[in-house]
């Protein structure tokens, strides 16, 4: 279990998703309000981590390799989850 500020990453679940749980952090009036979490080393789904793609033809089986637009090579994906954290006038 990671934790990061009012954030556990509490492991993964059956389907290999990380699962997050969330709760206010420690607060004061002069606090930053907003959190960020990171979670990194995801492999990219549009080109199954290879960081390219076949791009234009240019034989009969031969193919341009196009740097992946998604990870942009990096192969891999991270997620930037930003929360902030305000006042709930949901049930006022
Ligand atoms: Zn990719």
């Amino acid at each position: 279990m990671r934790k990061n500020n009012g954030f556990y990453l509490i492991g993964m679940s059956i389907i290999n998703k990380p699962k997050l749980e969330v709760f206010p952090p420690v607060l004061t009036a002069f606090t930053r309000r907003v959190e960020t979490f990171v979670s990194s080393g995801h492999i990219c789904p549009y080109c199954n981590g290879e960081g390219a793609v076949f791009g234009k033809q240019t034989g009969a089986k031969e193919y341009e390799i196009d740097e992946c637009p998604i990870c942009e090579g990096c192969r891999n994906l991270q997620a930037n989850i930003n929360i902030a954290w305000e006042p709930d006038r949901t049930n006022n």
